[in-house]
């Protein structure tokens, strides 16, 4: 059970929330959809906000890419040994809670945004010594970067000899990544890269590509082929997880 990761107070609140949401929701209590986060079952996921999907879960608020995340994570022997330390970029609720209260994690969440996290932290400038981190989180962060190269090794370079990053972005399968420097207003990056604050779209090869040439070695995990079509169905996860070393 993916849930035994998470510390036992943080399960006990998702279980009196979850109790709480059938009261209300009877119609729900199908349990078509399953979600590993929190462990929590439904009959539909929630609408995502603007996206025109169900795939939010009612409960922890996680989305296909964090529950693929999660499982991947709750797999990882080292992951939740006591002294891991960990670095968390642009930190979700579900995960910032799930790690930062876990008493064998010595957690570091960052943002760009002060206001947003515990440190303020540009990707491009880590302020943290070589090799400081056992793991490393950085999801949907590297397509907001103008220089995601740099971005990439700082990544590497904080990251502990035999340590892992976990990294997610969105990509598309294309001959090559779609990015211009003349693209530079919101309007714009919205129009070219689907979001305001985007500023390229990455082809998913050239992506592994940039990781690799930033000294990772780098796996490219396919949800379906990691865990299957009924999981995939079941727990509705998605996006590919780029595992690096
Ligand atoms: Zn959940």
């Amino acid at each position: 059970m993916a849930t035994a990761n998470l510390p036992l107070h943080i399960a006990s609140k998702y279980v009196l929330e979850y109790r709480r949401f059938l009261a209300s929701n009877p119609d729900q209590a199908e349990h078509s959809g399953y979600c590993p986060c929190c462990g929590s079952s439904f009959r539909e996921w929630r609408p995502v906000f603007g996206r025109g999907r169900n795939a939010e879960c009612h409960i922890c608020h996680s989305f296909e890419r964090h529950r693929h995340m999660w499982l991947t994570i709750s797999e990882d022997p080292d992951f939740f040994r006591p002294g891991t330390s960990l670095l968390h970029f642009a930190p979700e609720p579900f995960f910032k809670a799930a790690f930062g209260e876990n008493r064998n994690i010595n957690y570091y969440d960052c943002d760009l945004a002060k206001e947003r996290a515990t440190y303020a932290v540009d990707i491009t400038e880590i302020p943290f010594g070589d090799g400081h981190f056992d793991r490393i989180i950085c999801s949907h962060v590297l397509e907001h970067v103008p220089d995601d190269r740099k971005g990439m090794r700082e990544l590497r370079r904080v990251l502990k000899k035999g340590g892992v990053a976990y990294v997610m972005v969105p990509s598309e399968v294309r001959p090559d990544t779609y990015e211009d420097p003349a693209i530079n207003t919101p309007e714009l990056r919205l129009q070219h890269f689907k979001q305001a604050t985007h500023v390229r779209i990455y082809s998913r090869d050239n992506f592994v590509e940039r990781l690799r040439e930033s000294g990772f070695e780098v796996d490219m995990q396919m949800p379906k082929a990691k865990f299957g079509e009924q999981m995939c169905r079941d727990f509705l996860l998605g996006d590919n997880l780029y595992i690096c070393r």
